[in-house]
């Protein structure tokens, strides 16, 4: 099957319904015997055509003529003028549907032109506009004629002057195929046109198929299977924009269902997860700080009695063995929560898509926990000391790479559990 360019059709069409839809009739002209190889009997075909169309008055005056190869026959175009020159390529003229085919073509050429409908003026437009023309002998009802007329076929057998036969001694037979084809649009798509102009117009298969050839019918038929889609009489229905635009905005829903659903998964783990760290982070540097401010205190030496001395060491020594208890519970809690978020990395770096894995770039802006100021860090270096600008707390810090490993049995039950291998 030859390529479809349905867009373009069916904005051509527009333009013709638009230009011309409003005195055009729904009816379409039957194909109709004629003698081509009579002139007068082509003229009267020719005046037959255009009274069709509605182009009155005018007089057809057909020549005959050697034309370029694949040029079926040519019109002058004169503005105010009843008669109208028409040129058949003899080679056209050898088949009858073919001449009633190129005189649709030649007549809708005037027509378009009577009417001042083009796809543009100038030569760069020409093999648009003589696709608009093929168009336009459809939308005016002509497209039987060029549907049986469009390729023709005459097989005849004839002797072969130029062999002699050595058995009998006379010359052989051979068979002689012509093929003709006119117009710019082949039979699939001028079927395609054809089928939505009637679709356009509700005319039904037994009117639009009868009179046409065979093979006409069948690109018919085909066109139906490829192309159904375009001719759904329910695009006639009232409310069917309604119903097309209802299928764009349901999916546009779903779509939203499901981006709302990943929004609350990321909900639950800013408030399950990120909060609740956070929180934690927080209590604790407060308290570090708190501490770290004490115990330069404590450092502080200005008693000289060394009995007072003694006891305030003593004194020193309980509290140091308080707070060192103190952080060692802040410790083991950390502990916790660094082993359920580090598993919650690993899971994450399983998943991989769309999750990037680490890079320094994501480690160097942290957050002073004890103020909330953000810093700014240097990118991968190992274990040190941050100071925060504005509350000047320290705390140790370490932006190198983090390395999420999840165990490889783990790992591998996980991956089964989201289907991947
Ligand atoms: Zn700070």
């Amino acid at each position: 099957m030859s390529q479809v360019f349905v867009e373009d059709y069916i904005k051509k069409i527009i333009l013709l319904e638009k230009q011309c839809g409003a005195k055009t009739n729904y009816q379409i002209l039957e194909p109709f015997p004629l003698n081509s190889k009579d002139i007068i009997a082509i003229q009267t075909a020719a005046k037959k055509i255009a009274e069709f169309i509605g182009l009155h008055g005018l007089t057809f005056i057909i020549a005959k003529v050697k034309l370029k190869e694949k040029v079926g026959g040519h019109v002058e175009l004169k503005y105010g003028e009843n008669e109208v020159f028409v040129e058949i390529s003899e080679d056209t003229s050898k088949f009858e549907e073919a001449v009633l085919a190129t005189l649709a073509h030649e007549i809708a050429h005037k027509y378009l032109h009577i009417n001042g409908v083009s796809c543009g003026i100038g030569p760069t437009h020409e093999y648009e506009n003589e696709v608009l023309t093929d168009i336009t002998t459809i939308f005016l009802g002509l497209g039987k004629l060029m549907l049986n007329g469009c390729e023709c076929q005459n097989v005849h057998q004839e002797q072969d002057e130029t062999v002699v036969s050595i058995s009998n001694g006379t010359n052989p037979i051979r068979t002689i195929t012509e093929t003709l084809k006119v117009g710019y649009l082949d039979r699939t798509q001028l079927a395609f046109v054809y089928r939505l102009v009637c679709a356009m117009r509700r005319i039904p298969s037994t009117e639009y198929e009868r009179g046409l050839s065979t093979d006409a019918i069948q690109s018919l038929h085909e066109c139906n299977r490829h192309y159904g889609n375009y001719f759904n009489s329910r695009f006639h229905k009232p409310n069917v924009r309604k119903e097309l635009v209802g299928n764009l905005q349901s999916v546009i829903f779903d779509t939203q269902l499901s981006l709302f659903n990943v929004d609350k998964n990321l909900l639950y783990i800013q408030g399950a997860c990120v909060s609740i760290v956070e929180d934690f982070l927080e209590k604790i540097h407060k308290r570090l700080m708190e501490l770290l401010l004490e115990s330069q205190k404590m450092v502080d030496d200005n008693e000289y009695d060394p009995s007072l001395k003694f006891l305030s060491t003593t004194q020193l020594e309980q509290t140091i063995t308080k707070l060192v208890s103190e952080v060692s519970d802040y410790s083991s809690e950390t502990k916790r929560y660094q082993d359920s978020v580090a598993k919650l990395c690993e899971f994450i770096q399983a998943v991989e898509n769309p999750f990037p894995k680490p890079s320094s770039d994501m480690f160097t802006i942290v957050t002073c926990r004890n103020d909330g100021t953000k810093l700014r860090l240097p990118k991968d270096k190992a274990h040190f000391t941050a100071k925060c600008p504005k509350c000047q707390y320290r705390f140790i810090a370490d932006t190198s790479l983090p390395v999420f490993k999840m165990d490889s049995v783990l790992k591998k039950i996980f991956k089964s559990l989201l289907g991947r291998k």
